[in-house]
């Protein structure tokens, strides 16, 4: 029997990209009755019948976005803007916590580089690169850094996030042919107007790999996150040379006496900025009672 991915989902119809090419298919009731829905994203074994195909098998996944509804996201691309909005470093902390707690891998990408001068942005984000996060800078109006973008999709499925007015959409419009977003506020409010359901696609690109036509979240709240407090210090990469050599087990780098990962901010081996992030993350969610 074939298996495939699901790329589109539209009135009860799945399309599944199979070896054999796409396969039109319904999903079998049994799905309904446990009330699962399949999802783009979703490797689903299907079988082919004279008048109808089914979609009979979905098999595990490894995560599960919500915005936009996409199965097995290998890679979170998650895009600000260089200025025009500023960057919001402490969203991109969140953002990048996200990423790590649902085992996707990360890029972030600086869009609008021609705005600002380079050494300028490029000191900004040097915590993240030396965290030993993928940064990749670029301009959709200069064509700067898209070919570079390419090479991160490539053979991967991936979604882009990040506020809104950052180039999403015009980043997307750079990738594929068929992407053909509406950029700008006011013209997605038009657009947003005109069509009240939107499906989320996966496109293929050209250099193999799929990307979410429908980009993902743009602000998160902490009941979102589902995040154990006591497990955020290792969703900060830079701390995890440090962690276990704190003077009390279970240490939270809050406030004990011998915390080696305040001791690396103070001997600047971790970003003090990416600290405080960490300690206002800790803080907001252990108020809120959270332990997963
Ligand atoms: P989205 O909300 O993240 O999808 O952002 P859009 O793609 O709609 O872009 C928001 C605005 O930024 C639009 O007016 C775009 O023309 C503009 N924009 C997008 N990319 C760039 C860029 O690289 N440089 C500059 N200067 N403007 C850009
Ligand atoms: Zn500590």
């Amino acid at each position: 029997m074939p298996q495939g991915l699901i790329i589109k989902g539209i009135g009860g119809f799945y399309y599944v990209k199979t070896e054999e090419g796409i396969v039109e298919c319904r999903a079998r009731g049994k799905f309904r009755n446990e009330n699962i829905t399949p999802l783009v994203g979703d490797m689903v074994t299907v079988s082919i019948h004279n008048n109808s195909n089914s979609l009979d098998k979905i098999h595990e996944r490894k995560n599960q976005l919500i915005r936009p509804p996409v199965a097995n996201v290998d890679q979170l691309i998650i895009v600000f803007a260089a200025v025009k909005p500023e960057p919001n470093l402490e969203l991109l902390d969140k953002f990048l916590i996200v990423a790590e707690l649902n085992n996707m891998d990360i890029a972030i990408c600086i869009n609008k580089i021609d705005l600002i001068e380079a050494p300028l942005i490029e000191g900004m984000f040097a915590p993240y690169k030396e965290a030993g996060f993928n940064i990749i800078y670029t301009s959709t109006k200069k064509d700067i850094g898209i070919e570079d973008l390419k090479l991160y999709l490539k053979d991967k499925v991936s979604v882009f996030s990040g506020p809104s007015g950052v180039g999403k959409s015009s980043l997307l419009n750079k990738l594929h042919p068929s992407f053909n977003m509406e950029t700008g506020e006011i013209s997605k409010k038009i657009e947003r107007g005109k069509q009240t359901t939107r499906h989320t696609q996966l496109l293929e690109l050209h250099e193999g790999g799929y990307v979410a036509d429908t980009p993902g979240f743009s602000s998160l709240e902490y009941e979102a996150m589902k995040v154990d407090y006591e497990e955020l210090d290792y969703l900060f990469p830079e701390f995890r040379d440090f962690l276990g050599q704190c003077k009390f087990t279970g240490c939270s780098h809050t406030k004990e006496p011998g915390c080696a990962v305040k001791n690396a901010v103070e001997e600047k081996q971790v970003n003090k900025r990416r600290y405080e992030s960490y300690v206002r993350m800790y803080d907001d969610i252990k108020k809120l009672g959270r332990n997963y």
